[in-house]
């Protein structure tokens, strides 16, 4: 095992990553450490570097929720993974597994849960430490770069079609038609259901077509209530907010039919307004819902291994990562950027002798139990 490794590093927010070395970490007890193949990057990487939430990461931090690769190495006690199994190191890092949301496998809303690249250090780096029981297990056939997408923008989007209860035959809207949408119109379609794709750039919403959209409309030159309300005869049973932009939700409820239910799962700062009246006399459901559990994230990769669902994916290596956060902002990425670990190591990787001094966030203390309540 080296002693170091290459990572892109947050050490401000708001300021470009650093790709620096960085101590490989040990696994402790019950930890396993995965040598990471792939992984994707998801706008909640964005976000965490920029600090646009609540709760906040604490810099320095590595981010990256959509590692996969290969167990290498075992902490004491564990059983459930073996040396050389192929894992996914996910947003859900881990959860307290006794608390009343863990019991009744709501595991994702869990108050002591730690997430991957932002209270513990993900994947932008080329070893990752991972808890065994929350770990996705990936299936023979899918290969490492085609299922980093899923382990996030992936469960997260068939997670939220399920919240929305729309039955086959029935309309979906899908707001935002980026890395979580484009998955989220495979699942719907997969799903039996009519599917609306909704963005405000041509390209994606030909893109949407491309999958298997029934209909597209682009936001940002149509109102999409009316189109959708005049297409569907009331608007659509289901709605998944994608869309990382506020005027994206009040459209996205707007779109709704009575009696159906909008998803939020887009993730902006920020608030927006609800119309009382509609939602009461409509009976209309507004829900939040947040990546998925571990039995969403086994269902959500079997579709991927059965071939009903395919990342769209744009290899590029872990020295890019500065230019594809720009393109992100500015929704230049066609769906999802997978930084492909297999690749030559990146030039502008800044070598320093002791790479964690002055970090406080060497091996053992990457391995230290941080509770997501100080973070706030
Ligand atoms: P992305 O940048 O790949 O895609 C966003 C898409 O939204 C782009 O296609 C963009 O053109 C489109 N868009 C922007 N403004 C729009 C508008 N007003 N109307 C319609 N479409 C619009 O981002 P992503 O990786 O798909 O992530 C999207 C959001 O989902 C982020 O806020 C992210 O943090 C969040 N997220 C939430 C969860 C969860 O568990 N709830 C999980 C993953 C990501
Ligand atoms: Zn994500
Ligand atoms: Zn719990």
């Amino acid at each position: 095992m080296p002693r170091t490794m290459h990572a892109a590093v947050v050490t401000a927010f708001k300021q470009p990553l650093v790709l620096r070395e960085w101590e490989v970490p040990r696994p402790g007890p019950g930890q396993i450490l995965v040598k990471t193949e792939a992984c994707g990057v998801c706008h909640t990487d964005l976000h965490a570097a920029n600090g646009d939430w609540p709760l906040k990461p604490d810099p320095p931090f590595i981010p990256g929720h959509e590692a996969i690769g290969i167990v290498v190495a075992l902490g004491a006690g564990v059983t459930v993974v073996k040396e050389g199994d192929r894992v996914g190191v996910p947003w859900l890092y881990s959860a307290c597994g006794h608390c009343e949301y863990c019991l009744s496998a709501w595991e994702t809303v869990c108050d002591h849960a730690e997430f991957g690249g932002y209270t513990r250090n993900g994947g932008f780096a080329e070893y990752v430490l991972a808890d065994p029981n929350y770990v996705a297990h990936i299936p023979e056939g899918l290969g490492p770069q085609e299922a980093a997408p899923l382990i996030c923008a992936g469960i997260t989007t068939y997670k939220g079609i399920k919240e929305t209860d729309a039955r086959p035959g029935e309309w979906i809207a899908i707001s935002g038609c980026g890395g979580l949408g484009h998955l989220a119109i495979q699942y719907a379609k997969a799903m039996g259901l009519m599917v609306c794709g909704v963005d405000i750039d041509d390209g994606k919403l030909a893109h949407a077509t491309s999958l298997g959209a029934d209909l597209v409309i682009n936001a940002s030159t149509h109102d999409p209530a009316e189109v959708l309300g005049q297409e569907t005869g009331g608007g659509a049973h289901g709605v998944l907010i994608t869309a990382p932009s506020l005027p994206a939700f009040k459209q996205g409820v707007a779109m709704t039919r009575k009696r159906g239910t909008c998803v939020l799962v887009g993730l902006p700062p920020g608030s927006f307004p609800l119309e009382i009246f509609n939602l009461v006399a409509g009976c209309i459901t507004v829900r939040g819902s947040f990546v998925g559990t571990r039995k969403d994230m086994a269902e959500c990769l079997d579709f991927a291994a059965r071939g009903k669902v395919r990342a769209d994916i744009e290899l590029q290596p872990l020295s890019a990562i500065n230019t594809i956060f720009e393109r992100l902002e500015t929704g230049d990425v066609p769906s999802r950027v997978v930084l492909d670990f297999a690749g030559p190591v990146p030039e502008s990787i800044t070598s320093r002798a002791n790479a964690n001094a002055d970090s406080g966030l060497g091996a053992d203390a990457d391995s230290a139990t941080k509770p997501a309540a100080v973070l706030a």
